[in-house]
């Protein structure tokens, strides 16, 4: 799916600048070509209407020369085949660089042509060319040796083929890197999506296999009372538990992304709700022999959901509980300048190798996967805590060292338009 999405954006991409470029190139021919004619016109045009005698006597000198004849004349000469007609015409040249038969050969050549105004080629030579009848006894010709021009027309088209051509090798390159930037994170979110597919197949099955298992197992003791079947009817609750919990998960988690709720935001005094939160956890600490050192500044407020801050606030001391071993330390930090507040949490254990670092943040991610299953983790919580902090414009990052400690710190603006409304 993606090669053919790859081949047809590199196609679409390359043709279209090359198309472009082209056009430009072409433009640029034109234009210079039209300059170059117009000169040459311009210079005609003034020798049309000069009389004769001032001919060979302009300071400009160009290669031209101005030839006339009456018409019955002219009507004859176009008859002649191969004679010398010259001697037909009353010529003046602007300069001395045209011999008799070379201005024979040219007068020759224009008197066939059709157009009024064009350019011919005679021995190797362009010149431009304007015939036109002056009044009714004279036809005049006037020409102009434009071989210069002509060439380095001609010398202009062919680097800008070549250009055109050359440039079509690094459109390709560049097209190509292009197509790999822009590609590459739709093939990410693919994978990702994928992988989460995949993740939520298998923690939707497993609760479910073994709710199904362990009902199947009360339902072939029928005649058994439900105090003996407590061992596996508390597997199938277990179980039933699990999966309303991930479920509950998942849908706040959509719902965080579905609503706007800007305006069911209040102000939350955010230190109290951190000490309450850590008290409320003082038994679990407890149990685990964890050193917990709380630095927490009072009076540091935030506009926000209550419901969802609680979530942030849980979600990171539990992981640290949770992850870190016993007798192990754990540092919690509150603290707010004029623009931002700052919530760190850091715990002392294994860390978390960097491989892990880019996912840890994704629905349903878990580092060990059968640990975490057994310590109850489903993977989400991470995932909800990132999506609340970028709800009010606020970051989160992980910072770990491998065997020592890992360290989540959450920082929130300020000034988001009612943070700073009269409170400090
Ligand atoms: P739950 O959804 O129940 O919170 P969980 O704890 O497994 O499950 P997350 O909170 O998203 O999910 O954490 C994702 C993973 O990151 C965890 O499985 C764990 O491996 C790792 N992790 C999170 N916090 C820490 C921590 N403080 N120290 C070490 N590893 C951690
Ligand atoms: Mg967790």
């Amino acid at each position: 799916m993606f090669k053919t999405l790859r081949r047809e954006f590199m196609v679409v991409n390359t043709l279209l600048i090359f198309i472009l470029l082209c056009a430009a190139l072409t433009g640029a021919y034109i234009v210079t070509w039209f300059r170059i004619e117009q000169v040459s016109t311009q210079v005609m045009t003034r020798y049309t209407a000069m009389p004769a005698g001032l001919i060979g006597h302009q300071p400009e000198n160009p290669r031209l020369f101005v030839s006339t004849i009456d018409p019955s004349t002219y009507k004859y000469v176009q008859d002649i085949v191969d004679s010398n007609i010259f001697k037909y015409f009353n010529t003046h040249y602007a300069n001395d660089c045209f011999s008799t038969s070379q201005t024979d050969r040219i007068l020759s050549k224009i008197i066939n042509e059709s157009e009024d105004m064009s350019t011919v080629r005679v021995d190797d030579n362009y010149y431009r060319y304007f015939k036109h009848q002056m009044d009714p006894n004279t036809i005049q010709i006037v020409v102009l040796e434009n071989t210069g021009d002509v060439r380095n027309l001609r010398s202009m088209r062919d680097l800008l083929l070549s250009i055109a051509a050359g440039s079509l090798i690094l459109i390709l390159f560049v097209s190509k890197f292009i197509t790999d930037r822009s590609v590459k994170p739709i093939e990410e979110m693919h994978k990702r999506q994928m992988d989460f597919f995949a993740d939520i197949s298998h923690e939707l099955k497993t609760p479910l296999t073994i709710a199904i298992t362990n009902l199947a197992v009360v339902e072939s003791h029928k005649d058994q009372t439900v105090a003996s079947q407590e061992k596996w009817l508390g597997f199938l609750k277990e179980q039933l538990h699990r999966l309303s919990s991930l479920v509950n998960e998942m849908i706040y988690l959509e719902s965080l992304a579905l609503h706007d709720s800007s305006r069911e935001r209040e102000k939350i005094d955010f230190s109290t709700m951190l000490t309450r939160y850590i008290k409320s956890m003082a038994a679990l600490i407890e149990e685990r022999k964890l050193a917990f050192n709380v630095d927490i500044e009072a009076g540091v407020y935030f506009y926000a959901e209550t419901e969802a801050m609680t979530r942030v606030i849980s979600v990171l001391v539990e992981n640290a509980i949770k992850y870190t071993p016993e007798g192990g330390t754990v540092d919690i930090v509150l603290r707010q300048s004029a623009k931002k507040i700052v919530f760190s949490v850091k715990n002392s254990g294994e860390g978390i190798e960097s491989v892990h670092i880019p996912r840890l943040f994704d629905r349903l991610y878990r580092v060990q996967k059968c640990r975490s299953t057994h310590q109850g983790g489903k993977g989400l919580g991470l995932a909800i805590a990132k999506s609340v902090v970028e709800r009010y414009s606020g970051t989160i990052s992980v910072r770990s060292e491998l065997g020592r400690h890992t360290t989540f710190t959450v920082t929130l603006p300020k000034d988001n338009g009612k943070n700073n409304s009269g409170v400090n």
